[in-house]
């Protein structure tokens, strides 16, 4: 599939077309190793936004603990500190938009039920994308955002964050940069500025993307990272 992962990509300067394949990924929170890969499709790519589809099926990276244990099946004292590895599996249920915009600590994703009734939007806080030729890397910021259809808004995942700062994986200082990146998203959901406003919810995919393959290198190192 190598001649799918975005040859006219990132570095450079270059922009992937719609139906090019990249890989959107995270790195450990611990170290400098990829445990999240996400094959996704391009839905745009402009100065302004990032969009991607992953599709159901898609077979994906993720951390679990040593023993195969979910991460989130693990009490939260031992969450971060038990070793883990990662394994693949394939994304359940109904696939996820992720939308972007260079720079902004967060993305921004779209899930649906069954049958496109719309759910949610979901703003992960994140450092801001790294392009490189084969997709975006990441790392995640623990806290999260859930916002309704109603615009109601409400933070997620505050458990975890607090954990996170308490075993030493975000520092006060980045843990208060985290906090006003997620008020700065949540004055855009107030004020009901982009993506919110740009009608996503009735995007809809090219039936003739399929599903991507994840790679069997896909935690190589990128030779060229811009940002
Ligand atoms: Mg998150």
């Amino acid at each position: 599939m190598t001649e799918h992962m975005g040859a006219a990509g990132g570095a450079g300067g270059g922009r992937w077309v719609p139906g090019d394949r990249i890989l959107w990924r995270y790195r450990d929170n611990a170290s400098p190793r990829i445990h999240i890969c996400r094959p996704v499709t391009v839905v745009q790519d402009t100065d302004e936004l990032l969009a991607v589809w992953m599709a159901p099926g898609t077979e994906c990276v993720k951390p679990v603990l040593v023993d195969g244990t979910s991460v989130h099946e693990e009490p939260l004292e031992t969450r971060y500190t038990k070793a883990r590895r990662t394994t693949t599996s394939r994304w359940f249920g109904t696939g996820v938009l992720k939308l972007a915009r260079p720079g902004e600590p967060w993305s921004v994703w779209l899930f649906w039920e069954p049958g496109w009734r719309f759910k949610n939007w979901y703003i992960n806080l994140e450092e801001p994308r790294a392009r490189w030729v084969g997709g975006v890397d990441s790392q995640d910021h623990f806290l999260d955002i859930a916002v309704a259809p109603d615009r109601r808004w409400m933070w997620l995942d505050e458990d975890e964050f607090a954990q996170a700062r308490r075993v030493g994986l975000v520092g006060e200082r980045q843990a208060e940069g985290v906090r006003e990146a997620g008020l700065a998203a949540v004055r855009t959901v107030e004020a009901w500025g982009a993506p919110f406003a740009d009608g996503w919810e009735d995007w809809r995919p090219d039936p003739h993307w399929g599903v991507p393959d994840l790679p069997d290198d896909w935690d190589r190192t990128p030779a060229h990272m811009t940002t």
